[in-house]
């Protein structure tokens, strides 16, 4: 037994012994390993704060508390956006956040956050463990030292809150809208001005002009912030962000220091909160949005086709100017249209069939 392992070995002794003797008081086990987390989310943030939480107290729970995790919320450590270099210098083990944040250091990581028309939760989940996803996530990151994982997903958010209709492309004119990554492209190329601002800003923008439309999240998330007492319409569907992965990062040298049990928990505490924070927003959001349409009468519309069929064709021609840029991006986003038009022939008659057929009377 090496001296590391034995020392751990040997911490448990005490335990083990005492349940052993008359009268035993049980004693939680010290952590063998104490971890930060940290993440690009405001503290205990509803759906995305939480979830860092959630997966900490996961790990924490799933190891007998031989892993503590310790939560930092967004610049309580690091900035938001230092997140991913503090995982990899190893100033915090985990980091909890997106990975389209991540494209100072690889335009390819967008491709695992969200993606114009791409995948939605359920197929980003099956080509993350059952394609090529997390295969070539992990190969993109290993030059820094980082593991990331997928610990959570929004589902698909809605296409945002405008104070006037959208008809026709024509009225994305000039319109100044809170849009961030690829979707902000997108809607540069269609006329409209796209504005990149932090979740906490969006309302008083709306509310003084500075910006006419804004997207967020969900119901759940954009009742939270207020956004129908400044906005009319409330758009959907979110084609620019079909199904957020929520990314977990582990910094390598960390991991590579858990014995093979620890590892096998973080690595499923993972998928547990990959699953629990889509249905948990599943289940709010739904709440939530009948919360709209009852309590504060907003007035829910759907993009006409035309302009989606717009965007749809400008999402592409954004994607393959990105794919020019960088060649790891390339073969990450051929993996993944792949398996979208695969899954896309599975789902016409599977998902959108029955969801079409459930609508039918
Ligand atoms: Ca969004």
């Amino acid at each position: 037994m090496k001296r590391r392992q034995f020392i751990k070995h040997a911490s448990r002794l005490p335990v083990a012994t005492g349940l052993l003797g008359a009268g035993a008081v049980y004693a939680a086990p010290k952590p063998e390993f104490k971890w930060k987390m940290v993440t690009t989310w405001p503290k205990n943030f509803p759906g995305l704060g939480m979830g860092a939480n959630y997966l900490a107290q996961l790990i924490g729970e799933m190891s007998g508390g031989r892993i503590k995790i310790t939560v930092y919320g967004a610049k309580e450590l690091v900035a938001p956006l230092e997140v991913f270099d503090a995982v990899s210098d190893g100033r915090a083990e985990m980091g909890h956040g997106a990975a389209f944040y991540w494209q100072h250091k690889s335009r390819a990581a967008q491709f695992f956050a969200a993606v114009p028309f791409g995948l939605t939760a359920q197929e980003m989940n099956a080509w993350l463990y059952h394609g090529e996803g997390l295969e070539l996530w992990r190969d993109l990151y290993a030059e820094f030292g980082v593991i990331p994982g997928a610990c959570g997903n929004t589902g698909v958010q809605m296409g945002g809150w405008f104070n006037r209709e959208i008809n026709s492309i024509g009225d994305l004119q000039n319109l100044k809208m809170r849009i961030p990554g690829l979707g902000g492209e997108v809607m540069r190329r269609l006329g409209a001005r796209p504005v990149l601002l932090p979740g906490g800003e969006i309302f008083s923008a709306l509310e003084n002009g500075t910006i006419d439309a804004a997207e967020w999240a969900a119901p759940y998330n954009d009742v939270a912030l207020g956004l129908y007492k400044v906005a009319k319409y409330y758009y959907y569907p979110g084609w620019h962000e079909p199904g957020t992965t929520i990314e977990c990062l582990i910094n390598k040298e960390a991991m590579d220091s858990l014995p093979s049990d620890l590892r096998a928990i973080v690595e499923s505490a993972q998928r547990i909160a990959n699953q629990d924070m889509l249905a948990e927003l599943t289940a709010k959001n739904n709440r939530a949005l009948q919360q709209l349409i009852d309590v504060h009468k907003v007035e829910l519309k759907k993009f006409p086709d035309e302009v989606l069929v717009a965007l749809q064709k400008i999402s592409d021609e954004v994607i393959v100017a990105e794919l020019n840029k960088d060649p790891k991006a390339r073969k990450i986003y051929e993996s993944f249209n792949r398996f979208r038009q695969q899954v896309q022939g599975w789902h016409n008659v599977s998902e959108l069939a029955y969801m079409r057929a459930r609508d039918l009377s």
